[in-house]
């Protein structure tokens, strides 16, 4: 899929400096939120299984703590660059206080590919990253989770390597853990979960069932997977996935109009999310170009995959059918789209309320851990969907009174807390 020369930090500060210009905020606080406060770019050597040292490179990014530690993932990926680490860290500021948790925004990465490293190697990357950034981060000042291709396994070692450094025990200290070790049940669900609890409402508001739409859908990670089985579950058809093929170095798009059998798909995909093509011929799928899920005849849109995937020349694809788009992914639209959207009066659910499912439940596992008392899973999602109904109808209901379109104003919500919390703490 086409991602051009879009720079994702670019496109955070043109939305972040177009609503400053909407709410009249002032020069200082526009200085201080248009930029990350605190970066930290290190080294990592590790021993590789053939005896090798090789070196990666890696970084932790903290935009904003004024209402609370900063909060976000930790990403592995070989064409991972700086500029996309701030944005997404400045993303992650806006996307906690879009759904009022105590927390601000930051945003780790180290440059590598885990396909092609060992368990062996894969644990002592997490390590090396935390003994370079052990004095820098922590439940009191920024908390890391799993992110694309970051898992829960990822994140149990990087606490262990920090509560070894620090000597005594911290869960505060990272979350996505696996469940048993710290983590919260419906973790591994909620970001999934989230983007469809939005849907749902957005649906809602726009009187139409649920149960008698249909939806493609880019990607098929773990955000992805969940948001397509609750999606079928509550009755929606998913007729198209776009999914990467680790083997092939491109991506494919399976669909079935008929609808997709999503536990089967799951059933079929390996564990670097690829799709056995073979099989899902068999299942009676067709296989068609990557970009091919961006054109069908649906109702619903979910990017669930990576940044920079819908751009003007994809989105003249889009088929005049589809009413609704759920931002899964973080940036997956590039900001000359907005005037698109609005004209062909797409109700866009935007990415940092749609997918803020995932630190949401990070936050009630900190919580959780906190009080070294574990909700059951019921009890999780039931908050969960509280929480993003809530952030979602706030948003709504901003852009309906003042005749905002949604990514506005959910930034309008979010900018203003924390500008708030920057200038009672005197900060400005
Ligand atoms: N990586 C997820 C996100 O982009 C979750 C972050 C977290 O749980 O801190 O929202």
């Amino acid at each position: 899929m086409e991602q051009g020369s879009y720079n994702p930090y670019v496109t955070a500060q043109t939305q972040f400096d177009h609503v400053a210009d909407i709410i009249g905020l002032d020069s200082s606080a526009r200085e201080l939120l248009r930029q990350p406060s605190r970066e930290f770019h290190f080294t990592i050597p590790v021993k590789m299984d053939d005896g090798t040292t090789k070196v990666f490179n890696g970084y932790r990014i903290q935009h904003n703590d004024a209402r609370g530690p900063a909060k976000g993932g930790i990403r592995f990926h070989p064409n991972e660059t700086v500029d996309t680490i701030r944005a997404l860290s400045m993303w992650m500021t806006w996307k906690c206080a879009v759904v009022d948790i105590p927390l601000g925004g930051g945003k780790g990465g180290i440059i590598c590919d885990p396909h092609n490293l060992s368990k062996g190697e894969q644990e002592r990357l997490c390590r090396g990253y935390v003994r370079q950034l052990a004095k820098n981060f922590g439940p009191n000042n920024d908390v890391p989770a799993p992110d694309v291709m970051s898992t829960g396994q990822h994140m149990l070692w990087m606490m262990d390597e920090y509560e070894a450094i620090q000597g005594g025990h911290y869960p505060g200290a990272i979350t996505g853990k696996p469940v048993g070790m710290g983590g919260s049940l419906g973790r591994t669900e909620a970001t999934g979960y989230g983007v469809i609890y939005t849907l749902r409402e957005a649906l809602k508001t726009l009187n139409i069932d649920i149960a008698n739409t249909s939806a493609s859908l880019q990607g098929f990670g773990n955000v992805a997977e969940y948001a397509a089985r609750l999606y079928t579950s509550m009755g929606g058809k998913i007729v198209a996935i776009s999914c990467w093929d680790q083997y092939d170095k491109k991506a494919y798009t399976f669909r079935n109009l008929n609808g997709l059998d999503i536990e089967q798909m799951v059933s079929i995909k390996d564990n670097f999310g690829t799709i056995d093509k073979e099989k899902a011929r068999a299942m009676g799928c067709e296989l068609l170009d990557g970009e091919a899920w961006i054109e069908q005849d649906v109702d619903i849109l979910l990017p669930c995959a990576l940044e920079n995937q819908i751009t003007p020349k994809t989105f003249a694809k889009i088929s005049d059918k589809v009413r609704v788009l759920c931002e899964g992914a973080n940036g997956p639209t590039t900001p000359d789209c907005d005037e698109l959207i609005k004209a062909r009066d797409i109700y866009l659910v935007p990415d940092f309320l749609c997918n803020a499912g995932g630190v949401t439940c990070s936050y009630f596992e900190q919580v959780q851990c906190n009080m070294n008392y574990f909700w059951d899973k019921k009890e999780v999602l039931e908050k969960l969907d509280y929480k993003m109904t809530t952030a979602f109808h706030a948003v709504h209901n901003l852009a309906q009174e003042k005749s905002l379109y949604m990514r506005e104003a959910a930034y309008v919500i979010a900018i203003n807390r924390v500008a708030e919390a920057v200038k009672l703490r005197g900060w400005i």
